[in-house]
């Protein structure tokens, strides 16, 4: 250095900048995202425990149990596959699975399983262009604008339409389209996609963006079922059916980012569903958490408060792989708890109900976006 005329301490200074910087841009990026998974691993762990003490406790009590009573015949699920299709003989007597040679008839309801419907997805997170996947499906001919697709070999059972909040995941939208579309064919569902786009400078606020979605999509035409969709979550099974239910119904129960474990009892987040009927009964999502966590919380008290309850698809079939991202310049919603607290009184004042914005909409070729600038003024809430 001495050579190049660079006092020494110059350029320990240089070093300690560089090093304090990166340090300081490490903390801005990467480490709130390490918390928000590390806290959702601890609390997933102490549900493990819990588990298997439960599991412990209850293989005791079945022993006593049998000893006294003829066992009871267990019962599968309705709606849902065993965990394991092949070597379930329960599967082979219960499933209303068609064969093989199923022959759809336009005129009959699409069935809620279809040979068509087979398994695990080949997820790939390959990073694809928009273009590309506009054309990969403008070949074809029967998904209109919008996304808009139904199956013309039966009557679609639900008429569903996809709500995605959105806001600078631009390499995400074209992964989740690629696999979604082709899995909700398999499943003989009417579907379309709504992008809802925050603009502006306030944190982001997924829960007002799908109540904007939901307003939005109804006036396009009578949908019966909405999911709320990350843009980041890709299925990984095409038998985790779309259609809503007598019940809202939570389809992303196994995240590989939680270890395929659901991080607590009432987590509702990532992929949901409810019908129309439902989601306006609850007065839809709360318009007030600005920033990352609790929305989905506050929907599922919503659901419980309404006098409903939550189903989820059974073994396999709610995984998810989710699209690895950073939270780049989010910032964690720290009201959530206060606001978590009054979920009941607020529900009624803070949703559909009190509901402004004005939306700028385009529609493309695989989906509707509606971009808002959301601001706390347009969802007032009056004090309680
Ligand atoms: N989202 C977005 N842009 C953002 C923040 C969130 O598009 O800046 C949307 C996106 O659909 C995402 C969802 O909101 O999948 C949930 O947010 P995030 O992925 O940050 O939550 P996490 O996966 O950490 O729970
Ligand atoms: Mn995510």
């Amino acid at each position: 250095m001495r050579i190049l005329r660079i006092p020494n301490r110059s350029v320990f200074a240089l070093l300690f900048l560089f090093c304090l910087s990166s340090s300081f841009l490490y903390f801005i990026y990467v480490a709130p995202g390490l918390v928000n998974t590390y806290l959702f691993m601890m609390q997933a762990q102490g549900i493990m425990i819990r588990e298997s003490v439960k599991t412990m406790g209850s293989q005791m009590y079945e022993q006593v149990v049998r000893s006294t009573y003829a066992k009871m015949n267990s019962s599968l699920n309705g709606t849902d596959y065993p965990d394991d299709l092949n070597d379930s003989e329960t599967y082979l007597q219960t499933t209303t699975f068609l064969p093989e040679d199923f022959t759809y008839q336009a005129n009959l309801m699409c069935p809620e399983r279809l040979p068509s419907m087979k398994g695990p997805i080949n997820v790939n997170m390959t990073e694809i262009s928009l273009e590309e996947i506009q054309e990969l499906f403008a070949k074809d001919p029967y998904i209109q604008i919008g996304g808009h697709w139904k199956p013309r070999d039966c009557i679609p059972r639900w008429k569903v339409a996809i709500l995605i909040p959105f806001r600078n995941r631009h390499e995400h939208l074209p992964i989740l389209l690629k696999h979604l579309i082709p899995m909700l064919q398999h499943q003989r569902l009417e579907f379309a996609f709504y992008v809802i786009e925050q603009a502006g400078f306030h944190p982001f606020n997924r829960a007002m963006l799908f109540n904007v979605g939901f307003m939005e999509a109804l006036k396009d035409m009578d949908w019966d079922c909405v999911i709320f969709h990350d843009v980041d979550h890709i299925p990984e099974n095409d038998r985790n059916y779309y259609g809503c239910g007598q019940m809202p119904r939570h389809f992303a129960a196994k995240l590989d980012k939680y270890m395929y474990l659901l991080p607590y009892d009432e987590f509702f987040g990532g992929v949901s569903g409810l019908t129309v009927e439902q989601f306006r009964k609850i007065n839809g999502f709360p318009n007030a958490f600005w920033g990352w966590g609790g929305e989905d919380d506050d929907l599922w008290k919503r659901v419980q408060f309404a006098g409903l309850t939550v189903t989820r698809p059974g073994g396999d079939l709610g995984k998810y792989k989710s699209v690895p991202h950073h939270h780049r310049g989010e910032v964690q919603f720290l009201g959530r708890y206060a606001l978590l607290r009054h979920s009941k009184e607020r529900q009624k004042l803070d949703g559909l109900q009190n509901l402004k914005y004005f939306p700028n909409i385009t529609v493309e070729a695989l989906f509707k976006n509606i971009t808002v600038n959301l601001t706390p003024e347009l969802a007032p809430v009056r004090h309680y």
